[in-house]
């Protein structure tokens, strides 16, 4: 018989989940709770604000802009990262009150969630880099499997972000006020 003349086999669409949803983001947000986060939040991406003033609180008025390949202008742009929004459904915030904690955190449950199926997992951390003491930013990042932009550094409003879930953050008035810091892992 030619080969082309063999019966073509059925073809099924046969779709297994990888995870149960919510047995997932339970995983997950246990999983930050023992990294030390106060709390997660699984929320939609269209409740993450992203505006075009958030990077010029970068650019005028952070001493770390330009400095770090995960602060801009080398992070994604107001542009780029509404596009890359539009890119997920589902995210899981992350709450906690220290900065090297919360980026710790994100890479962490970036890995748990890729293991679990959401293979698009993505996070965004808070504040510049600190993994290396100097950040060669005429080079690429020689620690990309940790080194995350925050989502600051990416354009979104993290003050409204934050609200739109009814969680805490305020301006400091006095540095003995205890700091809110927030984290982001893109999800799907
Ligand atoms: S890991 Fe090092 S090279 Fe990469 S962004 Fe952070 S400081 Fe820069």
């Amino acid at each position: 018989m030619h080969r082309n003349d063999l019966p073509i086999p059925e073809v099924r669409n046969i779709i297994v989940p990888q995870y149960n949803p919510d047995d997932a983001y339970n995983s997950l947000i246990k999983k930050a709770v023992e990294l030390g986060c106060r709390q997660g939040v699984v929320i939609r991406t269209e409740t993450i604000v992203i505006a075009r003033w958030v990077q010029l609180k970068c650019k005028y008025g952070c001493d770390e802009y330009g400095k770090k390949l995960t602060c801009p202008p080398h992070s994604p742009s107001y542009e780029e990262m509404k596009d890359i929004l539009r890119e997920y459904h589902t995210a899981v915030l992350l709450h906690g009150h220290l900065s090297w904690q919360m980026r710790y955190s994100i890479v962490e449950i970036e890995k748990a969630a890729f293991s679990l199926g959401f293979y698009k997992a993505f996070g965004l951390g808070a504040g510049p880099c600190k993994l290396c003491e100097n950040c060669v930013t005429t080079s690429t990042c020689i620690r990309t499997a940790e080194a995350r932009p925050s989502m600051e550094a990416c354009g979104i409003d993290v003050y409204q972000t934050v609200r739109n879930h009814s969680l805490k953050i305020e301006t400091l008035k006095d540095k003995t006020d205890e700091v809110n810091i927030y984290g982001l892992i893109l999800l799907e």
